[in-house]
């Protein structure tokens, strides 16, 4: 037993607690080691997800017949609890937005051709998957995107013609498949008339424009991608087209639920490092952790991670059965990221001058974490999904 250890939920079978011990061993293991130069570089090497994905760890929401694990949503939340207690919020956003935030719109909408196609080299790690719904003006209000995709009305070939332009798009620089959010019909208001697409790297069209320096998640390359008439054949399209805004918002519900979990992993491993420090530290002549105040505060962080931790596992749960659960998952997101922010600072408070100098895990986590609120929908955002459902 470490210093700060939650039980496994009974929910979780035999085959969940083995994947957990197999992600944690192998980020202790493998990622750990590696990832500081990760994060020098502002990228993770094509190689890691290729070893990742051998494991059976990219693949697991997705189909087993197109090299998937057929697994549930618990098994998301595993994953994300175990990559965030590695302490690198940028391997964890990287492997995370690959494996249940992009190629599951290929899973969930495409057809048998384009699972055919897409879906084994993207759950081997082979191809990485980044998700393209913000624009610079059409951020949490993702019905406000403006990037264009027109039909090709003339010649015998069909197909679409997209311009445009994305931004903040996480492994933006080196995926191989982007899903495209674009409007397909102008004249249809808001949420209406937007579509998805498969844009493969190498089309001419596509432009990164840019990569971004971050103040976080340093490991995972973030870009901003020009669309210039770019373009694609009719079997780029994702679903049927006009549904876009809906199989985001569905998608959504899991990236929240794997944010959530990577919250809870943060947290406990944050609160696990301060234990271990404040038992050792002394102050005042006794350790910090015989301080009430410093326990006391450690204790009240560890109760608030508890219960998130148990509003991820009920929206798993609640997912997996097929039950609505955009009021549970949107509470998750509001208060598993806010609690985060406690947590990280709380922690970095215990660790003193220490916890503010680079190459401490907590000053890390600090940083990574900032971003929970924001992304993915923000906290805002998420409590009006909940107060509208009150
Ligand atoms: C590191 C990183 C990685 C990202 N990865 C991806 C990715 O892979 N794919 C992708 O598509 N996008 C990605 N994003 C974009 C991210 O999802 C957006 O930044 C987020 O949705 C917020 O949009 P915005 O930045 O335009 O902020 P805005 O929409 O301008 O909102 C700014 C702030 O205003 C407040 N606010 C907004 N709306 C409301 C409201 N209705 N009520 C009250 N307050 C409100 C919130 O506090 C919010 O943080 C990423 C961003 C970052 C920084």
């Amino acid at each position: 037993m470490t210093a700060f250890e939650f039980n496994e939920p009974a929910l979780l079978d035999e085959d969940h607690r083995m994947i957990r011990a197999q992600i944690r061993r192998y980020v202790e293991d493998v990622i750990v080691p590696q990832a500081d130069a990760w994060e020098q570089a502002g990228e993770i090497p094509r190689q890691a997800f290729r070893d990742f994905g051998a494991l059976g760890f990219l693949g697991m929401r997705h189909p087993v017949e197109y090299g998937g694990g057929g697994l549930g949503a618990l098994a998301s939340v595993v994953l994300g609890e175990e990559l965030a207690r590695g302490t690198y919020g940028g391997v964890a956003a990287a492997f995370t937005v690959h494996s249940d935030m992009s190629i599951g719109h290929i899973a969930h909408r495409g057809t048998h051709e384009q699972k055919q196609r897409w879906l084994p080299a993207a759950c081997a790690g082979e191809k990485v998957g980044a998700v393209c719904v913000t624009e610079a003006h059409a951020g949490s209000d993702v019905a406000g995107l403006k990037t264009r995709a027109v039909r090709i009305e003339n010649g015998s070939s069909g197909g679409w013609i997209i311009n445009g332009s994305k931004t903040y798009i996480t492994n933006g620089v080196h995926a191989d498949l982007y899903i495209v959010a674009a409007r397909t019909d102008p004249h249809a208001k808001g949420s209406r008339g937007i579509s998805l697409f498969v844009v493969e790297k190498g089309n001419p069209g596509l432009k990164v424009a840019r990569k971004f320096e971050k103040h976080g998640w340093r490991s995972s390359d973030t870009a901003e991608l020009f669309f210039d008439d770019l373009r694609l054949g009719d079997d780029a399209l994702l679903g049927e087209e006009g549904k876009g805004f809906y199989y985001i918002m569905s998608t959504f519900q899991n990236e929240r639920l794997v944010a959530g979990a990577m919250s809870v992993g943060q947290c406990a491993k944050a609160i696990e490092l301060t234990v271990a420090h404040a038992r050792q530290r002394l102050a005042f002549g006794k350790t910090l952790w015989e301080q009430p105040v410093v326990r006391n505060k450690l204790a009240a962080l560890a109760a608030k991670t508890a219960a998130v931790r148990a509003l991820v596992y009920q929206c798993a749960q609640m997912i997996d059965e097929g039950q609505d659960a955009v009021r549970e998952v949107s509470m998750l997101k509001a208060y598993g990221c806010e609690t985060l922010q406690e947590v990280v600072h709380g922690c970095l408070q215990f660790h003193g001058g220490g916890g503010y100098i680079i190459g401490n895990p907590v000053e890390r986590m600090a940083r990574d974490a900032r971003i929970l609120t924001i992304g993915g929908g923000a906290t805002e955002v998420m409590l009006e999904e909940v107060a509208k459902r009150m």
